[in-house]
């Protein structure tokens, strides 16, 4: 099977208008200049008529792609029969059909019982919400983070972040937080979970007793560093056994990214809040949960609300996307099929070049040396009609988003895109042509 290639364009539109009024703080703009019109499935087009294959995904916030056509047929119906659009906290029929679709197809088969709690849209609302509830049940102030941890921008859970470059723009003190060595920050040969038992068990560490412990599972933001599965065990442990509660952020590595809906599934221990967001609507709605254990629904009514707390539309097409995806286990083993051939390919790219790889399932990258190297590999991916970003302390990883419903042959055709720029990167790097 011949796979026909994106046809980029060269030309760039007229800016101008960005220029003059829209804020600087914009970012994926810059590296992808470019006006986009219309996207579907695993392609962006741009008013020029050039294609992109999609590497990021929004940040894994299109796992099943861009308008897939039974999310938009749910949506368009959904639409056309006034279904209600906004209904702050009002009980809805989208509201209990999404309730009752996630409480049988993913609650129930996985033995776990979650009270869902809508936040506000966006991700950082779910982390605000998660911490906030950890804090008023323990009664306690401090939250343990870790090295590399991403959770959001809003000032609780920008607190919880390690990036300085984030942190920076608070501007004041992001306070109440310890931020702890992750699985392997010390090299292979430390245990940090041991570390943190002793800081905790230690009465004079200076390690005040901790509210929650907030973890992910693999980091996304932070360089795709992965947790082994002893090391959130061991984790899970130290949480129980000093009475804080464990958080895992499942925004990003969730919703199938790392071939479960979960990704602490299977690992032998369960979170007692779970957050979730980006690929939850399955379209690009916005729309956040936070998850935990029936006792620890201590909220009294509105004592934390937000007035978009009800977007009835991404309920409609979460549901669908549950119905679709999430029924049986097909959708479940193609992620691992793929992910598995994403992991083959990323690791022969990684042995041509003596690089490294990281990452679980469909969230994987390689680590090319430093943040230089993978501007260049990402701009020459981009002139290629490949979409592929950066992660990282350093922005040192070139990571692998791809939407998790991509032909094995598209993801292929991407891949030899990625591999082609990379031997070209490095050979303007450092001068030496790779045999
Ligand atoms: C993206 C992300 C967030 C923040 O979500 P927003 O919707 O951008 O607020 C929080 N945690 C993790 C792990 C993320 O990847």
């Amino acid at each position: 099977m011949t796979i026909t290639l994106p046809e980029p364009t060269k030309a760039i539109p007229d800016r101008a208008i960005y220029e003059r009024r829209e804020s600087g703080v914009r970012s994926y703009a810059r590296s992808m200049p470019r006006q986009f019109n219309r996207a579907e499935h695993v392609w962006l087009h741009d008013n020029q008529g050039g294609r992109y294959l999609d590497f990021l995904s929004g940040c894994s916030t299109l796992n099943y792609g861009h308008n897939h056509p039974i999310l938009k047929q749910a949506l368009l119906d959904y639409i056309t029969s006034d279904g209600i659009a906004h209904g702050l906290d009002l009980h809805t029929d989208a509201k209990a059909d999404f309730l009752e679709t996630f409480e049988a197809l993913i609650l129930q088969p996985r033995g776990l019982d979650y009270r869902a709690m809508f936040t506000g849209p966006t991700g950082t609302n779910a982390v605000e919400a998660a911490i906030k509830l950890a804090r008023k049940v323990t009664g306690r102030e401090m939250v343990i983070a870790f090295t590399n941890g991403f959770h959001g921008m809003t000032l609780g859970a920008l607190a919880c972040t390690g990036n300085a470059a984030k942190r920076g723009g608070a501007g004041v003190p992001l306070s109440h937080v310890s931020h702890e060595p992750y699985d392997g920050y010390h090299g292979p040969g430390v245990d940090t979970a041991e570390l943190l038992e002793r800081r905790l068990s230690d009465p004079s560490s200076g390690l005040d007793a901790p509210a929650a412990i907030l973890v992910e599972t693999v980091q996304g933001e932070g360089g795709l560093n992965v947790a082994s599965p002893e090391w959130l065990r061991r984790i899970a442990e130290i949480a129980k056994r000093h009475g804080a509660l464990l958080i895992v952020d499942d925004i990003q590595a969730g919703c199938g990214r790392t071939g479960g809906f979960f990704s602490f599934e299977d690992m032998g221990f369960t979170p007692d809040i779970v957050t979730l967001a980006k690929s939850l609507s399955g379209m690009g709605l916005p729309f956040a949960l936070t998850l935990f254990r029936p006792e620890l629904d201590q909220w009294s009514p509105g004592e934390h609300n937000g007035t978009f707390r009800g977007n009835n539309h991404a309920f409609v097409t979460a549901t669908a996307a549950l119905r679709h995806f999430w029924s049986d286990g097909h959708f479940q083993e193609d992620v691992r099929r793929r992910g598995a051939m994403l992991e083959r390919r990323l690791d022969a790219m990684a042995a041509e070049h003596g690089l490294s790889t990281r990452g679980r399932g469909m969230m994987r990258g390689i680590h090319v040396g430093s943040g230089e190297v993978a501007e260049a590999i990402t701009r020459a991916c981009f002139a290629q009609g490949l979409i592929i970003e950066t992660s990282g302390a350093h922005d040192e990883i070139v990571k692998v988003l791809a939407p998790l419903v991509i032909d094995d042959a598209i993801l292929s055709a991407g891949l030899d895109i990625l591999e082609e720029s990379l031997r070209e990167a490095l050979t303007v790097t450092y001068g030496v042509a790779a045999e």
